[in-house]
């Protein structure tokens, strides 16, 4: 059995972590580990296996990347050609993509340090020329990864440390197989950090088999928060929300309302309808002044205004007590936006109400949402136009279960649509999969990107503490540090 292993470090410098680690930890102000950062980068660093249960969002990335960026400083050691010194195996592209530049970022002064992605929907031709000289670190998603090496481009003997991010996912998408694959060509002496959201039976058994006597980390899951929440769902029509909003308004007992929407066009939209329906509201977002926004927090507070129009960046600044309704106008198609969002209402021991309208381009990110928070979310349905049949009453274990088998049976598919996949939050229903929501099969999700945030603030979310990833522009092929 893994031990549990708790450690309470408040500061970065109490990891002992190599100098230009530290220094890029300063500059990207970074000053408190998170609690998984806390309790895997000691034990990383002492060379142990590690189960981790952590989801995206509580500086997981960082808590696997910074003992390992110091391992690859401390040990120094020309990678071999065609190989790599540490291999970080991820569901998708996009998540790929985000590891390979957390790299790069927290290694940005170790020289040399070559950061390669080995991810389908791109040439593999320059992922070959890449790897030629050897990296030291490889992002790779499974699929390509085989790919390379059936090639002869890649050689796996030489790795040290492997990194097995988001299994149940990987599970989900059916690449179980290929990670076996993978696996037994991986050199017997390695060390293995593993890390998954939730750990059901299968997931526990690939841990077993692939890790030796493994520090288990974990981070308490945010259902305690959600669950003092009453959530419901409105299923609309995209052109009745307005409407809906301000149907809500008028009869709802409502102290105070915070209402996202995903862009900041979307928000003034909202508050000139509003208007148009007599109510008040102000819209706070990043194209505002700095002193229109201050104004409108203030009356925000002070209870002059009583409706609050935000996006997702905006509303990270807003600490304001007794918002009673949170109301998701648009649904974010991060789920962990929903978790953050919600989170702003049921403060202090109070309890809250979280209404989303979800049109049926959206369906998928509701789908999304409740296997995040594991859990289906009431609904009431007021579409008025031609529909599809009933929603299932939806259950997030049976759920799991669907879209695993779905997608588990269709693993070549998978495969050959990997260029196309992007991260599963924003990407369309895949084949196979067992949508929660009818309306899920006819979706086109709009592929909207969260705006760059400009500040990272951690927000406390039942114990664990989530912290917004900042979109970067992603390269594909590997950089490298001068050598
Ligand atoms: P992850 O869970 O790895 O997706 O990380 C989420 C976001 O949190 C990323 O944008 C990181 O840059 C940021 N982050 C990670 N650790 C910390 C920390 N200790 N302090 C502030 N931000 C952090």
């Amino acid at each position: 059995m893994p031990h549990t292993e708790r450690f309470s470090l408040t500061s970065f410098d109490e990891f002992g972590l190599a100098e230009p680690i530290t220094r890029a930890l300063a500059d990207e102000k970074y000053l408190t580990p998170t609690p998984i950062q806390a309790q895997t980068i000691p034990t990383v660093l002492s060379g142990r296996d590690v189960v981790g249960i952590a989801q995206t969002g509580t500086g997981k990335t960082a808590a696997f990347a910074l003992p390992i960026l110091h391992h690859v400083n401390v040990k120094r050691k020309r990678p071999e050609r065609k190989a790599c010194r540490v291999l970080v195996l991820s569901p998708t592209r996009e998540l790929s993509g985000q590891i390979g530049d957390s790299f790069r970022t927290y290694g940005r002064h170790i020289r040399p340090l070559a950061v390669a992605l080995a991810i389908g929907g791109v040439p593999i031709n320059r992922q070959v020329r890449s790897l030629a000289h050897g990296v030291e670190v490889l992002v790779a998603t499974p699929g390509r990864l085989l790919d390379l090496v059936q090639q002869r481009a890649l050689r796996l003997d030489q790795v040290e440390i492997l990194v097995l991010d988001e299994a149940d996912r990987m599970l989900d998408m059916g690449f179980i197989h290929d990670i076996r694959k993978v696996v037994a060509m991986l050199p017997k002496q390695r060390q293995t950090l593993f890390f998954s959201a939730t750990m059901p039976q299968e997931i526990a058994q690939l841990a077993g088999q692939m890790l030796n006597d493994p520090a288990k980390v974990s981070v308490a899951p945010q259902s305690t928060t959600v669950e003092k929440v009453d959530q419901r769902v409105i299923l609309t029509e995209r052109a009745s929300k307005p409407a809906l909003l301000a149907e809500m308004l008028k009869t709802e007992t409502i102290d105070r309302v915070l209402v996202f929407t995903r862009t900041k066009h979307g928000a003034d939209k909202v508050v000139r309808a509003l208007e148009k329906a007599g109510l008040r509201a102000e819209a706070i977002h990043g194209n505002k002044s700095q002193n229109q926004r201050e104004r409108v927090l203030a009356d925000f507070r002070a209870g002059r205004v009583r409706t609050l129009i935000a996006t997702d960046i905006a509303a990270r600044g807003i600490d304001v007590d007794g918002i009673s309704h949170v109301v998701n106008y648009d649904l974010p198609n991060i789920p962990e936006s929903y978790v953050h969002r919600i989170g702003r209402t049921a403060r202090a021991g109070a309890t809250g109400v979280a209404i989303s309208f979800c049109d049926h381009e959206e369906a998928p990110f509701l789908r999304d949402i409740e296997r995040l928070i594991r859990m289906p979310i009431p609904s009431t349905d007021k579409r008025t136009g031609p529909r599809p049949a009933q929603r299932p009453a939806s259950n997030g274990g049976d759920h799991h279960r669907n879209t695993r088998n779905g997608r588990g049976n269709h693993q070549q598919a998978q495969r050959g649509n990997q260029a196309n996949r992007g991260n599963h939050r924003g990407s369309r229903p895949q084949a196979g999969h067992q949508p929660s929501h009818p309306a899920a099969t006819q979706a086109s999700p709009r592929a909207a990107r969260p705006e760059r945030p400009t500040e990272q603030k951690p927000g406390e979310l039942g114990g664990v503490t989530f912290l917004q990833r900042p979109v970067e522009p992603r390269r594909n092929a590997a950089t490298r540090a001068p050598r």
